[in-house]
């Protein structure tokens, strides 16, 4: 068994490995005892003892599993009255881009969706489509759903399963991937295949945003992920084709939850899809200016964005916040005033094909994540833009 073993006769009670555990797991009766349910096995307590009085004991680790017929990517493709729900048509994209690079097939699996859906899902990348058309798998509902997909994971052995982030996402991956004894990593901002290793490389931010993890599961398999919407912009290949691969229907279950009603959940309308954003950051100086924007946004026909600080300042709701803590988008043009370009905020904006940033200092991170920048300032030129709307009226 794996543990830290104290040899108490050698054990002098000095307290050195207490001062070393950075787990608060060592106390000291006369001599050195350790909490086994606090105790990582990090080992620092070994190496601080003078005595050598303290051993760590680790399991050999298991064999490592054969990973070799685990091939292909799959994207789970979410249905909402049938229909794949937009981070779908994302994923496919970008799991095209990486099935390309294994040399592998893309196929979706599609639970209570029907055979209309499935073009589409060929339109944006998949070679394959693993269709369950039973009605008891239309509402989206983990207990029914998790058996089926585990099921069809272990029979095929995809490399890769990617979910979107939606709420349904995130509830249904994780009970996946700890059902496989798989890793998963949430919200990735990028994804994409050592050329080396062939791993997928997931990064996403990590430490309240501050610096962006890549991680790879290299001894598991599936090598799962969800990406939020909005993250990777959808690509219609315009060509269908997806073959069909009929999934059996499966056994009923019991189900513990019934659903009675549905009810549209408030007003608010995200940004996540909008074509074109105008975007807006505390260099807009106040809530006044902020009208400015609105109003330009509006003529342009362009949905308003906002970063953190404006939508703690109650100036604007949540749903206009783009970041990390926001929404993802991924608009054909994004036009940011006075937004610095914080990785929080990066990491929303990821998928967007054109990103024009107006800042008034030339070194600010947007500038360098943009496509065209304006220097100079916000208010000013907010200004001009509408002055010069209203002299082609
Ligand atoms: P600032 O960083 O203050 O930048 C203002 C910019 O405006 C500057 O670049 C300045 O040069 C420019 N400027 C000033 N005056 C003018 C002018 N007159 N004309 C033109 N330019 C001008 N932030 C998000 O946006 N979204 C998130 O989801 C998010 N999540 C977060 C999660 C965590 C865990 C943490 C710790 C932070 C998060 N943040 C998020 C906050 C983020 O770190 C930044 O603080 C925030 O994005 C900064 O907003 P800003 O660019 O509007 O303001």
């Amino acid at each position: 068994m794996s543990g830290i073993f104290i040899e108490h006769s050698e054990c002098t009670g000095c307290g050195l490995c207490r001062f070393s555990c950075p787990s608060g797991a060592i106390e000291l009766k006369d001599i050195a005892q350790v909490d086994a349910a606090i105790c990582t096995l990090c080992g620092l307590c070994v190496d601080s003892c003078p005595q050598g009085a303290i051993r760590l004991k680790k399991e050999k680790a298991e064999t490592a599993a054969d990973l070799t017929p685990w091939k292909g990517v799959w994207v789970f493709a979410e249905q909402k009255q049938g229909q794949p729900v937009s981070v779908v048509l994302e994923l496919l994209s970008k799991g095209r881009e990486l099935a390309d690079s294994l040399k592998q097939p893309l196929s979706a699996v599609l639970l209570g969706g029907g055979e209309a859906a499935c073009s589409l899902l060929g339109r944006h990348g998949a070679d394959m489509v693993y269709l369950c058309s039973c009605p008891g798998l239309q509402l989206p509902d983990e207990q029914t759903y998790l058996p089926v997909l585990a099921a069809l994971v272990r029979e095929h052995k995809p490399s890769i399963l990617l979910f979107g982030a939606t709420g349904f996402g995130r509830s249904l991956a994780p009970r996946l991937a700890a059902h496989l004894k798989t890793g998963l990593t949430a919200d990735c901002t990028g994804l994409e295949i050592d050329a080396e290793t062939s791993l997928l490389k997931q990064t996403r931010p990590a430490f309240g945003g501050n610096l962006m993890a890549t991680i790879v599961c290299a001894s598991r398999r599936p090598q799962m992920a969800t990406v939020r919407p909005g993250v990777f912009p959808a690509v219609d290949k315009g060509v269908p084709g997806a073959k069909i691969i009929p999934v059996p229907e499966p056994d009923p279950i019991k189900l513990l939850v019934r659903l009675l009603s549905e009810e549209t959940a408030g007003q608010a309308e995200s940004i996540a899809a909008a074509p074109f954003i105008l975007s807006v950051g505390r260099g807009i100086g106040n809530q006044k200016n902020l009208k400015l924007a609105q109003e330009l946004a509006k003529r342009l026909g362009a949905q308003l964005g906002a970063s953190r600080p404006l939508v703690e300042e109650g100036w604007l709701p949540y749903h206009h916040q783009i970041g990390q803590t926001g929404c993802s988008v991924a608009p054909r043009l994004l036009m940011t005033f006075g937004i610095s370009g914080a990785v929080q905020h990066l990491a929303g904006i990821g998928g967007a094909q054109c990103i024009v940033a107006v800042n008034s200092d030339p070194e600010a991170p947007i500038v360098a994540a943009a496509h065209y920048a304006v220097v100079g300032d916000c208010q000013e030129i907010l200004r001009e833009m509408l002055a010069k709307l209203d002299s082609v009226k």
